[in-house]
This record gives C-alpha cells, sequence and structure tokens, in this order.
C-alpha cells in the first residue's frame, strides 16, 4: 500500500501564487543588452573564449566550463562584446562578466546547427550533449546537470523523481513549464531515463495546480513506467529530501546524497531544457522567470535570455509600482533581496518578486521564549533554537560539530514560526559563511 505521501514538519505559507499561476507563458522581446557572468553556476567560473570587439551569434559558446562541476556559457542574443570585467552579480557581489551590445537589426536566428537525434545516441554521448549545453539546475540551486546523469557505477538508481512542487510561494515557473510545455516535460523525462538506465519515475506535483497536473498525466507516455503523484500543499516539499519522503517514504541519511537511496531527484524546468537542447539544438541561453508581486505593474511568466538586467525585466512587466519597496530573487522563503537591478538573470533564476513596504516592515525581534516552534517546524528534526543561541554567541564550529549545522537547507521555516522574530535561517547562512570564511586556504 502507498505511504500517505508525506514529509513531518514544515510550515504552511500563503502561496501568493495567484498574480501569475494562470498566466501562459509568453517571450519577452530582447533586452538592448545582455550581461552574461562567468559564474552562475555551482561550482568553478567559465573559462573566457572571447574578447571585447567579437561579434557572436545567439547560441554561440562565450565561456568553456573549468572542471568537473562546472558549466560553459553560452550567448543568449546575437550582438558584439562590449565589455568584459566586474558587474554587478545577484548575489550582492561584483563578479567578472561578458556585456553583449545585442544587434538590433538581428533576426536572432542563432546558426544552423546538426540536431542530435537522440534516440541513436548512447546514454554517455546524451550526457555530453547535456554538458556541452550548460544544463543545469534551474531550481535555484544550479548545479551541472550532467554530473547527475552519471551517478558512480556502484550506486543502483531505481527511480527518478521529477520535482514539480513549487512549493515557494509566489513562483509559478515551475507550474507554467508543465502546464504550457508538457510534451517537452515528457521527453526529458525520457531522455534522463535512458541516460541513467532507470525503469521508473514519479512526478510529484502539489495539489495547487491542477491544470499542471492534468497537462503532465494527459500527455504521459503508454510505454514506459511513469506515474504522477499530486501532493498535499506544504513548504518546503521541493526540497529533495522532503519530496522524496513523501513520495517514496525513504529516508535520505544525514550528510548523504539521493543517490544513497537509490533516487536521482531532477527539477522539472531543468528537464524540460534537456528535451529543448535535443529539439531545437540550442543550449541554454534562456529560461522562464515568474516577475511577480503587488510592486511589479503586470505581473508576468516570461520567456527571458539569460543575462537579461533585472531592471529591463521589471520594465517589460510595466515597471515597478508605487508600493515598490524591495526586489527579491527567488521566493519570499529562501530568495535574496537586490540592491542593483542592473544584475542580471542568471540560469537558476527562479522569479523575481517585487514586495511592498508592507510586506517588508521592520519587525523588532525579542528573546527566545523558549516555546519549541521551531523544533516543530524545522523539516530535517534539527534544534533551531539551540543552534540560533550558538549563532549568536559566535560558536560556528560547535554548530557544525554537534548540531548538524550542514544538514540545515536554510529553509526559513524556523524564522517564519518564531514569534520573537529570531532570523533564525539568516543567522545560519551567517554562521556557514564564517565557517567557510575560515576554512578557505589563506
Ligand atoms: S532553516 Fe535549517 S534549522 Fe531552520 S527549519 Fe530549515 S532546516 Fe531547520
Ligand atoms: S521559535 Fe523562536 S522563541 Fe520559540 S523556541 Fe524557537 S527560537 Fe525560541
Amino acid at each position: 500500500m502507498r505511504n500517505a505521501l508525506r514529509f513531518r514538519h514544515g510550515v504552511h505559507p500563503p502561496d501568493s501564487k495567484t498574480l501569475t499561476e494562470s498566466l501562459r507563458t509568453k517571450r519577452m522581446p530582447f533586452p538592448d543588452e545582455v550581461v552574461l557572468p562567468l559564474s552562475q553556476h555551482a561550482g568553478n567560473p567559465a573559462k573566457l573564449l572571447v574578447q571585447v570587439g567579437d561579434h557572436i551569434e545567439r547560441g554561440d559558446m562565450i565561456a568553456a566550463a573549468d572542471g568537473f562541476i562546472s558549466a560553459p556559457i553560452h550567448a543568449s542574443a546575437s550582438g558584439v562584446v562590449e565589455e568584459i570585467g566586474l558587474w554587478p552579480h545577484p548575489n550582492g557581489g561584483y563578479q567578472d562578466a561578458v556585456r553583449i551590445r545585442v544587434d538590433p537589426y538581428s533576426a536572432q536566428v542563432p546558426r544552423a546547427r546538426l540536431l542530435p537525434e537522440w534516440e541513436g545516441l548512447s546514454p554517455k554521448e546524451l550526457v555530453d550533449v547535456v554538458r556541452d549545453a550548460g544544463v543545469v539546475g534551474l531550481g535555484g540551486a544550479a548545479f551541472p546537470t550532467y554530473v547527475k546523469l552519471m551517478p558512480r557505477e556502484d550506486t543502483d538508481i531505481e527511480v527518478l523523481v521529477v520535482n514539480g512542487c513549487e512549493c515557494e510561494p509566489y513562483l509559478t515557473t515551475d507550474h507554467r513549464t508543465m502546464a504550457d510545455f508538457p510534451e517537452r516535460v515528457h521527453l526529458g523525462i525520457r531522455i534522463m531515463m535512458k541516460c541513467l538506465g532507470v525503469p521508473r519515475a514519479l512526478i510529484g506535483i502539489e495539489k495547487n495546480k491542477p491544470d499542471a497536473i492534468e497537462a503532465i498525466r494527459k500527455t504521459c507516455p503508454d510505454d514506459l513506467d511513469v506515474e504522477v503523484l499530486p501532493l498535499t500543499v506544504k513548504y518546503p516539499q521541493g526540497a529533495e529530501k522532503m519530496l522524496i519522503k513523501a513520495l517514496l517514504d525513504r529516508e535520505v541519511p544525514s550528510g548523504g546524497l539521493p543517490l544513497d537511496v537509490g533516487v536521482v531527484v531532477q527539477n522539472v524546468a531543468s528537464i524540460a531544457t534537456i528535451a529543448e537542447a535535443f529539439e531545437t539544438g540550442l543550449p541554454l541561453i534562456e529560461r522562464i522567470v515568474t516577475v511577480t508581486g503587488e510592486g511589479v505593474a503586470k505581473p508576468a511568466n516570461l520567456i527571458v535570455p539569460v543575462g537579461t538586467k533585472l531592471i529591463d525585466l521589471i520594465n517589460a512587466c510595466g515597471g515597478l509600482t508605487k508600493k515598490a519597496r524591495e526586489v527579491v530573487l527567488g521566493g519570499p522563503m529562501m530568495g535574496t533581496a537586490v540592491s542593483n537591478l542592473d544584475a542580471p538573470v542568471l540560469k537558476g533564476t527562479t522569479g523575481v518578486v517585487v514586495l511592498t513596504a508592507r510586506q517588508i516592515r521592520a519587525q523588532r525581534q525579542y528573546p527566545c521564549i523558549r516555546c519549541g516552534h521551531c523544533l516543530d517546524a524545522c523539516p530535517v528534526f534539527l534544534n533551531p533554537q539551540k543552534l540560533g543561541n550558538l549563532a549568536m554567541a559566535g560558536r560556528h564550529q560547535e554548530m557544525q560539530d554537534e548540531h548538524h549545522l550542514r544538514d540545515c537547507m536554510l529553509c526559513g521555516c524556523c524564522s517564519y514560526v518564531c514569534p520573537s522574530n529570531i532570523p533564525l535561517s539568516q543567522l545560519f547562512g551567517a554562521s556557514r559563511a564564517a565557517l567557510k570564511r575560515t576554512a578557505a586556504p589563506a
């Protein structure tokens, strides 16, 4: 008998998706320029291949992967390289980037290229196409996808789990990917199953996306073991470990990976991008981004060239409203506020949420009252209250060695429920950063 399709703990923030959930995906016009940071994926930044003055076509590789955990970067528009240097990055700092002045007279048609006939390719050849297309996880982490497609030989993968939860409030990119491009999702699943040699796929979709569930169900293939499983809405169900628990009732051990329980998890938008690389021959140069919130005039789900500046994207949605106060990349639970709207959309940018003054008003912080709500909310059974005390005392190493800081997903559930408004997950993020600085070679 199937388990109850759930994981323990977690929270139920308002999903706030009504602004965009029913809006079909539209393509935004090409901006005047795109800015492509060399670091927009997990791992090493890509190595530059172009110089100022070069004319490049849409889809051309402008930077190559540097090492195993890295990804190439491709031009998202035809034009001329105007500048290579430091540029505002969504992470808050400045990073090396290539600025391309987009050719206003170009039809933006990529060079003719051979389409890889995926059915005739071996798993290794399929993985090579995905690697060369620069596909990374589009759910936010931007981990190079090809690495997930080549698990160690001693691992036995039984199930591909397709992550269609999109549990972050406001975001509807995965929702629209499934509702608008269901065949593409299924082609991507088929290709992934071939790469991994896995016989079964489960697609987990939260029940607040009935049209996506219907579209994906209607297009399910007859010749593969692919099943759609609607899930009760709960945050953070889209986290890999939570989704595996909900769908398969398996627990990934502390410090372990989904592979340890025979599972590979892939986000639904990344899967659709894999299919696109074979359908069009194009690398990852554009993605669906949700632009939403009460602070933007015309919320939308747009297909956006990677490298589009946030200000251009917001202006394509009618601009900011008078109420706008803060621009957040990603959702309000795990996203980060950006201070410079010249920062560009990256491969991993899921959404741009513009919040109002009412939504971001400062909340007074009080001492911990030991209510235990944070323990009841933590989906990985940590003790956020204890961790919070240690973080405030600067005892970061102790947090890691004795209280499993590494298992913290920075999901924000503990901060969300804390009646004393203690910014617990932010404290844990800062502790992690402090430990990283200490560990970095001088
Ligand atoms: S941020 Fe970390 S400690 Fe807090 S609920 Fe999430 S996993 Fe638990
Ligand atoms: S929820 Fe906040 S107040 Fe309650 S125990 Fe946790 S840290 Fe303390």
